[in-house]
């Protein structure tokens, strides 16, 4: 496989970054995941538009060359052949030489690292299925919205789902979802969409924003708000969303069956239209 790495197209093997990374040892680092389907990247402008928010939030200074980003993300695919899968992106605060709490200087190169994923992104054997999930207390930072990469609570809760023998794990805090480990999350309740607000106290999908623009556009009705670990229990479909993942149907909340304990029908209609939807404009 061809990695990027700072300006370079390298063997993945003699892709090396240095021990003192910030990204490394601090976790100083942002993220984006850009899906590809068809050889095309999938809502390109909206991962990249983040990135920028997350390096601003942060005060990494970056300033995103959309065109130029595209470029390497295109080149990489190209190279490693990938029709279905995924571009990984991650942007680190650098190498300062030592290790130490302050950043080191505003000009110290930025660590650029890209690679890609083959992925079965569209015959995702849980579309028929339907997921289950697992709720557990939010134990991460509070600043979700920024797309950093320390995850390791999100890969903990994912842990805890295995071990239960299910698929995901959904987070709350103070009763309130606030989303998968890896994933926006959503209940259909007597036919209206419920998902979280934007805040701080989430990532703010592109794949979410989308979603809600096409299922708006469709008349579906669309409530934004935290709603409890109880409604979700109760709820009469359930569905995640993600660059990966797409729209994809949730049929149990810790062990109950949500309605007829099937995928739900608002969770495909969204899948459809988001996959027509974006495959369109797809770059
Ligand atoms: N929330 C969290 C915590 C995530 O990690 C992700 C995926 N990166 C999402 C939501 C979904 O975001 P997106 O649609 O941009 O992939």
């Amino acid at each position: 496989r061809i990695v990027y790495l700072n300006g370079d197209y390298l063997p993945e093997d003699e892709a090396k970054v240095s021990v003192f990374d910030r990204g490394f040892l601090f976790a100083d680092a942002v993220y984006e995941v850009t899906s590809v389907l068809d050889g095309k990247l999938i809502a390109f402008d909206g991962h990249v538009q983040r990135l920028q928010r997350s390096c601003d939030e942060l005060g990494i200074k970056y300033t995103v060359d959309a065109d130029a980003l595209l470029e390497i993300h295109r080149e990489l695919v190209a190279r490693n052949e990938v029709t279905e899968g995924m571009v990984y992106l991650q942007l680190t605060r650098g190498n300062p030489g030592d290790r130490d709490f302050v950043y080191p200087p505003e000009d110290t190169p930025v660590t650029l690292v890209l690679f890609t994923q083959h992925a079965n992104l569209l015959n995702n054997p849980k579309i028929e299925t339907g997921m289950k999930v697992i709720t557990v207390e939010d134990q991460r930072w509070a600043r979700r919205d920024i797309k950093t990469t320390q995850l390791l609570f999100p890969s903990m809760a994912k842990m805890m789902a295995k071990a239960e023998g299910v698929d995901d794990a959904w987070m709350f805090e103070e009763s309130a979802i606030t989303e998968g480990s890896s994933n926006n999350a959503y209940i259909v309740k007597n036919g209206k969409i419920i998902t979280r607000h934007l805040g701080n106290e989430i990532l703010h999908g592109i794949t979410r924003a989308a979603v809600l623009k096409f299922a708006k556009m469709a008349q579906m009705e669309v409530e934004e708000r935290a709603f409890t670990v109880e409604e979700a229990r109760d709820a009469d479909e359930a569905f995640i969303t993600s660059a990966s993942t797409f729209v994809m149907p949730v049929v149990e909340v810790d062990g109950k069956p949500l309605g007829d304990g099937k995928p739900g029908s608002v969770a495909a209609r969204l899948r459809e239209i988001y996959l027509d939807e974006s495959l369109k404009q797809a770059v």
